[in-house]
């Protein structure tokens, strides 16, 4: 056999976990799974409709490789509706899911021993894929005692004139943080004086509970330093139907469309279907996704407090994590060990904050359904201190 080293591949530690839960389900042991970052809901039946209308006409064939029009079209609207931006659909890549866009934004973008800034925690596929391509991530750490934010300065710190792109993750996984308007602006005033292309990763964008969620594309002055990520999985509970976009300049989506048509050859036509759906009604499917995700953060955050009350447990502002110091818990320190004994004792799977860069923590998705949850918190009883 080969030695594939040179590929510098990692497996991502949160799709090898859900694997091994999905597999001990299938053998019918009784786990709670709260380490997906899924919005567990059947899909919204505007979206089934639209798929099925696809369908009946025949719309199976091979889609164009940078999306089909109106789909790219749609999308171009629905962000500088909803996040005040300006795209038009060519400067709009449909791709199958936002993890690909990201994938095909490095690729594109990073030469060996590039430098990328990336804020931790961090979700987790970011040094893998950065590391893919030959670049050097650069770890810039937040803290929980601050939200979880940091300041310009701390950014400015990691610069070198290596750096070639910075990744922010607004509405972070996992910490559910949301960067505020005067911060991105000021990372995106420095990047653009530097050369520095900025990857803005906005796929919790529709799942902030409270506050004002704002884009990196709602800055025009910057948008040449720009791409943003965004994807139907987590804002239309779409996970498995893999449709995510690019929105960056239009020389960017030329060169990602080639990259795309040499590998994926675009999103299944279905899927983008089921994905116009979804924009056409855009308000009514994310609010019943929105509505229903802070229903679930309420209980499972509460309940923890409940369980926990000495804890300092934060409420995320955003997304389908809570992000908890092992000290909440006992005296473990080793993430990696406190999970193993969670799923062994209380059959609760979770992800080691390590696999996020930041020891000493545990991540829990909220994503699933209600009963699922209070099963978890009924289960933490074996473990807590
Ligand atoms: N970015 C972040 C921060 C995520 O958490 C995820 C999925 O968990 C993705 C991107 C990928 O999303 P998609 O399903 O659109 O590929």
């Amino acid at each position: 056999m080969r030695n594939f080293s040179h590929l510098n591949l990692e497996d991502s530690a949160t799709v090898s976990i859900n694997s091994r839960i999905l597999e001990m389900n299938e053998r019918g042991e009784r786990i709670f799974n709260l380490s997906a970052g899924e919005p567990t809901l059947p899909t919204h039946s505007l979206i089934a409709e639209a798929v099925q209308r696809a369908i009946a006409s025949g719309k199976t064939g091979y889609p164009p490789v940078a999306g089909i029009p109106a789909l790219r079209a749609a999308a171009a609207e629905w962000i500088n509706r909803w996040y005040e931006s300006s795209y038009t659909a060519d400067e709009t890549l449909v791709v199958p899911g936002g993890k690909f866009g990201i994938f095909a934004a490095c690729q594109a973008l990073l030469e060996r021993g590039d430098e990328v800034v990336i804020l931790s925690p961090y979700w987790v596929s970011y040094p893998s894929i950065v590391k893919l391509f030959g670049g050097v991530p650069v770890v810039v750490e937040t803290k929980e005692s601050q939200g979880w934010q940091t300041n310009i300065e701390a950014i400015q710190s990691a610069l070198t004139e290596r750096t070639k792109m910075i990744i922010l993750n607004s509405g972070v996984n996992p910490t559910g943080a949301v960067y505020e308007r005067s911060f991105l602006e000021a990372v995106l005033i420095l990047a653009s004086e530097r050369g520095i292309i900025i990857v803005s990763d906005e796929v919790y964008s529709g799942l902030t509970y409270e506050g004002e969620y704002v884009s990196c594309g709602s800055f025009p002055e910057y948008r040449e330093s720009v791409i943003v990520i965004n994807s139907c999985s987590k804002n239309f509970a779409m996970t498995g139907w893999r449709v995510g976009f690019v929105f960056a300049p239009e020389v960017l989506i030329t060169v990602l469309t080639k990259l795309q048509g040499q590998s994926t050859s675009g999103a299944s036509t279905i899927s983008q279907y089921a994905a116009l759906g979804a924009l056409q009604h855009a308000r009514e499917v994310n609010v019943s996704v929105l509505s229903e995700m802070k229903k679930r953060r309420d209980v499972f955050v509460e309940g923890l407090r409940e369980l926990l009350p000495s804890a300092h447990i934060l409420t995320p502002q955003s997304g389908l994590y809570s992000f908890v110091p092992l000290t909440a818990f006992g005296n473990e320190t080793s993430s990696v060990r406190f999970c193993e004994k969670l799923l062994a004792d209380a059959r609760i799977a979770s992800v080691p904050g390590i696999a996020f860069g930041k020891e000493g923590y545990v991540r829990f998705a909220f994503g699933e359904k209600e009963e699922e949850l209070r099963g978890a918190l009924h289960a933490f009883e074996k473990v807590k201190k």
